[in-house]
């Protein structure tokens, strides 16, 4: 057996040289030899070949030829706390020494694992006070959906298997993370679709009613939901999903007394309500849960990107006194899991992300100073003839770009002139993500407000570009 590695020689591993040095020419070509991207349109990566990125710190990254990139996105709306944080390399190292592996099977746990579900039930709201971990936000709403049947099947309503969700909701990409989600390019990929899900519109207020009152508008979007309830029947529908604010979905921010009346809602039926808080979760809305931020009460909350930074893979569905009951009273086994549910290297990076968090309010700090900024910056764009709206909450916006605006006229077909002007964003530096024509920032917690000037005067820049290159 061999001794225990101390964290002195465990860091001194984790600064050696342990990838081969390569030029950028064959870092792609191994890339194009070997490797397929996930969400990439692999004729146009063969053509162009990919950027490789090499090393981050705070909300810049650094590609293989040396060039500063700045993270308007924080990875994939992720790495809230900002890249290159010793204490969360820490972190892993001290718990990779002590227990670099267990799991939660068959009546075992590790302290991280317990420790985090009680920080989580501690900053969670709503009674949300049990955690079934899991590695991804698709493996957490996977589970959700097993889980929600389960709770149906043992208070003697198995025909309570309908799950709606919205189009253009995302929930992940398993097979039926996509089939409760509402991309329909994912739905016709693989297939005919799964049963018992269905999906209402999505409240996007600038698509469909940009001249009726927001207020209306919120009502008559939740009334959707009821709708498809009556027509589903009452009897067979176990849950309503949605994100808080729907991300890459287009970056869609409820009207004013949507979420109020999807509760009410769902409270008449008794459906069960799950917050989708993989991308509004931990600080991104201006509150630590989008939850919060819209007045949200739901039964099960899934969690994953910011619960470490995106340091590691970890995700969770926090669970609350009515299921969690449920499960424990009337349940055997819940027949579920993942070999790295509760990994403990994780949940002692997601610990140490809470910390953090907590140490520097950034959550207050989103809210109170760069959110408001980030809004007030990308107002100035609104002027601008490609602009239709900007929209967002707290540190996750979107600028909707349209035609023409006197006619309400949008882009067909969609996402071209938003691919073209995030390519613009890219090539000047800076990371914008485009959603069909929807251009999205989503940039770490810890951003500045000059970080936030360059950003949005890329986009100014990009956007100016864009038109020039419009037919
Ligand atoms: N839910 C939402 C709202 C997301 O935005 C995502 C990913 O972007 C997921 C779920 C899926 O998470 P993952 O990519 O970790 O599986």
């Amino acid at each position: 057996c061999r001794p225990v590695p101390t964290t002195a020689r465990i860091a001194a591993a984790v600064t050696a040289d342990s990838l081969p040095t390569r030029s950028t020419a064959d870092w792609r070509a191994l890339d194009a030899a070997h490797s397929l991207h996930p969400f990439t349109d692999y004729k146009a990566l063969a053509a162009e070949g990919s950027r490789i990125i090499t090393r981050a710190d705070g909300c810049s990254l650094w590609d293989s030829e040396g060039t500063e990139i700045l993270d308007g996105m924080a990875g994939l709306w992720c790495v809230n706390v900002g890249y290159g944080r010793r204490e969360l390399v820490d972190a892993a190292a001290r718990q990779m020494a002590e227990l670099p592996y267990y799991n939660l099977f068959f009546k075992t746990a590790t302290p991280p694992a317990i420790e985090l579900s009680r920080r989580l039930a501690e900053i969670t709201p709503h009674g949300l006070d049990h955690v079934f971990f899991t590695n991804s936000g698709s493996e957490a709403n996977d589970t959700v959906i097993r889980m929600v049947r389960q709770y149906w099947a043992l208070e003697g309503r198995p025909e309570r298997r309908v799950i709606i969700g919205r189009q253009n909701g995302y929930h992940g990409s398993t097979v039926a993370a996509a089939a409760m989600g509402g991309m329909s390019a994912m739905h016709k990929q693989g297939g005919p679709p799964l049963p018992d899900f269905h999906h209402i519109r999505e409240p996007h207020h600038f698509k469909y009613a940009h001249d009726q009152d927001p207020e209306v508008f919120g009502l008559e979007a939740a009334r959707w939901l009821d709708e498809a309830i009556q027509a589903i029947g009452p009897g067979r529908v176990a849950a309503f999903i949605a994100e808080p604010v729907q991300g890459a979905g287009g970056l869609i921010v409820p009207p004013p007394g949507y979420w109020a009346e999807i509760q009410r809602i769902c409270v008449h039926h008794d459906v069960l309500l799950i917050a989708d808080e993989v991308i509004c979760g931990f600080g991104r809305t201006g509150q630590w849960f989008g939850s919060q931020t819209f007045g949200i009460r739901p039964d099960i909350m899934t969690l994953a990107k910011g619960l470490s930074s995106g340091y590691l893979p970890i995700a969770a569905v926090m669970v609350g006194q009515r299921v969690a009951r449920t499960l424990f009273d009337k349940g055997g086994e819940f027949v579920h899991g993942f070999t790295y549910s509760g990994h403990p290297t994780a949940c002692a990076v997601a610990l140490e992300t809470i910390s953090i968090m907590d140490r520097e309010r950034l959550v207050e700090r989103v809210r109170e100073d760069v959110g408001p900024y980030l809004m007030e910056r990308l107002g100035t764009l609104r002027d601008h003839p490609l602009v239709g709206e900007v929209r967002g909450r707290g540190l996750m916006a979107g600028v909707e770009l349209i035609r023409d605006r006197a006619s309400h006229a949008f882009f067909s077909p969609a996402g071209k002139v938003g691919t073209r002007c995030r390519d613009h964003c890219f090539n000047a530096n800076v990371i914008i993500r485009a959603v069909a024509d929807t251009m999205i920032l989503s940039p770490p917690l810890v951003i500045s407000r000059a970080q936030i000037d360059r950003l949005v005067s890329a986009l100014a820049e990009a956007l100016d570009r864009t038109q020039r290159d419009l037919p």
